[in-house]
């Protein structure tokens, strides 16, 4: 990912969403490291924001969720923005950005059978035109003649 990290702090954006505590300061490799509690795991340092780069993530120790990234995931993961939203929150323009594509799990596959929601609904609509078209006069007629030639 590739967001300028510049333009934003990573630090005080995930502060002002998440809430979180800053509890060590530490320079690794000579990056500046801010540990705090994860907004997502909790914990008290497991969470890592790294300004200079702009990045965050979870996983001190083994412990923690996992997650990392930058402030534009963190704006989708958390804060639940849109791509738009969470662009125009950091300031940047539209278009600036190369978006990657969700993983494989959340692309549509046309093979695989619409979501049992899809499903109930699509029944439901077939009942429903299947009454409706029963109700018309003709098929009315046609279905008495059709009872009296069985
Ligand atoms: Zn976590």
């Amino acid at each position: 990912m590739s967001v300028e990290s510049s333009r934003y702090d990573i630090r005080s954006l995930i502060e002002r969403y998440a809430g979180i505590k800053v509890v060590n300061v530490a320079m690794v490799h000579g990056v500046k490291e801010y540990h705090s509690n994860c907004p997502w795991c909790g914990g008290t340092d497991r969470f890592i924001t790294r300004p200079e780069t702009g990045r965050y993530s979870c996983a001190v120790r083994s412990t923690g969720c996992g997650r990392y990234g930058d402030g534009f995931d963190f704006l989708i993961e958390y804060a639940l923005l849109s791509r738009q939203e969470a662009l125009k929150e950091l300031g940047i323009e539209d278009g600036t950005r190369t978006f990657v594509p969700p993983p494989p799990s959340h692309q549509y596959d046309k093979n695989a059978p619409p979501s049992p929601k899809w499903q109930e609904s699509g029944w439901l609509l077939v009942e429903y035109a299947e009454k409706a078209l029963w109700n018309t006069p003709k098929a009315r007629r046609c279905s008495t003649i059709c009872a009296l030639a069985a």
